[in-house]
């Protein structure tokens, strides 16, 4: 394909109107639409990128070739099944669905109708998790935070869905083995839904990984900690920056190993505009995306694994979770 993908974005709130922009502004994509239930919010991008606006999404059903669903998480699988059943390319954000049903019925739809699905999980595009994706080797122990300070959006899901879900499709992609075992925590604090979890995952190779996720912390941070043998790496996504002790054989005549403290060499660039060129290249070129429907799949079932867990746990230790 050598002319210019017709492109739209579902849903251009806080996140869609970042979608927009780089579609406008990638040279092999033409911008020509943006939908939004809230006609302000829609009027609005459209006007800032000269583009069409429309309320309902279906008016562009076969009008374009890849969009975005950025809307929130209960309206995906809807939004992306009409468009997937017509054979448009759909790059659908975090987490892919509600339920695994509604993850199937994409993948499906996808698959029948040969269109590229892919699913918005933006840290495989973060540059600091594709270097340390370059030296993993045998991943032991992971040590995960991602803490982000409260906001009234995506209440439709609890903090597994919304921000859980990026460190599991993250450590699912690293270790190359089945989970065994989950034991979870979490609680409600400003909303009626879980805002603080922590799941420690067990795998079949050994491999254990202990994960934070809270949107109700009083500071941002996205850092994840993982030891080899013989190495340790820090990878801070906000900062693109991975950290790293190794330890060397003890050279000739001394007692104890050397170690070695560096950084990971990382090309900084923006982690959004590197997944949507990367879904526009899958569309144009019908390859594999890299996050792909069953990707997606995986990170939300290990997501619903843990939920469960949660709710498991508040029963045995007797704790009333619900405000109801
Ligand atoms: P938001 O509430 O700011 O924006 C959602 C927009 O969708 C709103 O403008 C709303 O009016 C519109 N909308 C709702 N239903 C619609 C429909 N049926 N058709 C058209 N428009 C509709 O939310 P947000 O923070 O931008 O989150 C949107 C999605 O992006 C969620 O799935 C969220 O999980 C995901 N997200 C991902 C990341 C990431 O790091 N990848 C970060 C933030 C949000």
């Amino acid at each position: 394909m050598t002319e210019q993908l017709r492109t739209a974005v579902i849903g251009v709130g806080h996140l869609g109107r970042e979608h927009a922009r780089i579609y406008s502004s990638l040279p092999n994509s033409e911008l020509i639409a943006v939908c939004d239930t809230n006609e302000s919010t829609g009027r609005e991008i459209a006007e800032r990128y000269s583009v069409r606006f429309v309320s309902d999404y279906r008016e562009l059903i076969g009008q374009v070739d890849a969009v975005s669903v950025v809307t929130p998480t209960v309206s995906h699988h809807d939004v992306a099944l009409d468009f997937l059943q017509a054979g448009t390319g759909v790059l659908v954000e975090k987490p892919i669905a509600r339920t695994l049903d509604e993850a199937d019925a994409m993948i499906n739809a996808a698959e029948k109708s040969g269109a590229i699905l892919q699913v918005g999980h933006i840290e495989r595009f973060n540059p600091a998790f594709q270097s340390l994706q370059k030296v993993i080797t045998r991943p032991l122990f992971f040590e995960v935070h991602r803490m982000g300070i409260f906001t009234p959006r995506s209440l439709d899901i609890d903090v597994v869905m919304d921000l859980m879900v990026h460190e599991l499709d993250i450590i699912a992609e690293l270790v190359p083995s089945e989970v065994t075992k989950i034991h979870a925590v979490g609680i409600p604090i400003l909303t009626r839904k879980i805002d603080l979890a922590n799941a420690r995952l067990e795998f079949a190779d050994g491999c254990v990984a202990n994960i934070t996720a809270s949107r109700v912390s009083g500071e941002r941070l996205r850092k994840l900690r993982l030891f080899q043998p013989h190495q340790y790496y820090s990878l801070d996504y906000a900062e693109q920056q991975v950290a790293m002790c190794k330890l060397m054989p003890p050279v000739s005549g001394a007692l104890q190993p050397e170690i070695v403290a560096d950084y990971l060499p990382v090309n900084k660039r923006e982690p959004l505009l590197a997944e949507i060129e990367s879904f526009v290249n899958a569309v144009r070129e019908k390859t594999t995306p890299v996050v792909s429907g069953s990707d997606g799949r995986r990170a939300l079932k290990l997501a619903h694994d843990v939920l469960t867990r949660i709710k498991e746990h508040s029963q045995l230790a007797g704790i009333n979770l619900s405000f109801d």
